[in-house]
């Protein structure tokens, strides 16, 4: 398997690196913890792997992101797939219209799954996608271990049922899309979701749901601006934010 990073492979491999550096730049991973892959095929998938010169997430380069069979097998030589393969396998294997499967670890999900904090629609025109997700209920997987086998995998796999993202209690977050573009804002929505969820809590006041009628008022602005120029800022935000440091 080619290597090369300007293929169309390599067009996909370098987008996975580029959303690993957002997810970190952004504080959804830190460290060598978290991951993403596309799916390539009905049997295989590129996902991040950790590499000889591993450094985490946020240094993510487009030779870490490996095409390897959903039974973990294919990664270059001196490239370990994620314990946690089962999460991205199982949710293939599920649901055929999943095509990019996003896990990682962000602090305001961690401190929802413990205080047990509820997720309610509690702001509108702010972000009106996050207020969505929290409307239509985000699962919670119960176990905080780690999703290291196919069977793990498969529970969280019927929690989730047909959403698109789950809290995982003690853990972390799943969260998936059609394309890489749209797991991509699922996920940075469901963090500003969360740590909105969070910074309420600490006031100590009870953050309630806004009202049906704002509700019904806040329009559907359109994937152009929910997704495509949504993530366009970030991928413009890494690219200024990596050329400063
Ligand atoms: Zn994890």
């Amino acid at each position: 398997m080619s290597a090369s990073v300007t293929s169309p492979d390599g067009d996909t491999r370098s987008a996975i690196a580029e959303a690993c550096r957002i997810l970190a730049m952004e504080g959804l991973v830190d460290g060598v913890l978290g991951h993403i892959s596309v799916r390539a095929d009905d049997e295989s998938m590129w996902i991040r792997c950790r590499g000889p010169h591993e450094s985490g997430l946020m240094f993510t380069a487009a030779d870490a992101i490996q095409r390897v069979t959903f039974d973990g097998r294919g990664a270059q030589p001196g490239y370990l797939v994620p314990q946690e393969l089962s999460i991205h396998s199982e949710l293939y294997r599920a649901r055929p219209e999943v095509g990019c499967v996003i896990h990682a670890h962000p602090p305001a999900a961690l401190v929802c799954g413990i205080a047990q904090l509820p997720i309610r629609p509690i702001f509108g025109a702010y972000n009106i996608p996050a207020m969505r997700m929290a409307l239509e209920g985000i699962p919670v997987f119960p176990h905080s271990y780690l999703i290291s086998r196919p069977e793990l995998g498969q529970k969280m796999v019927q929690v989730m049922g047909d959403k698109n993202v789950c809290l995982l209690k003690g853990h972390g977050i799943t969260v998936v899309g059609g394309s890489l573009e749209e797991a991509m804002m699922r996920a940075l929505n469901l963090h500003i979701l969360l740590v909105a969820v969070v910074e309420v809590a600490k006031t100590g006041r009870t953050a309630e749901a806004i009202p049906e009628e704002d509700i019904h008022e806040l329009p559907d602005l359109g994937r152009g601006l929910n997704e495509t120029m949504a993530y366009q800022y970030y991928r413009r935000k890494l690219a200024q934010w990596e050329r400063r440091s």
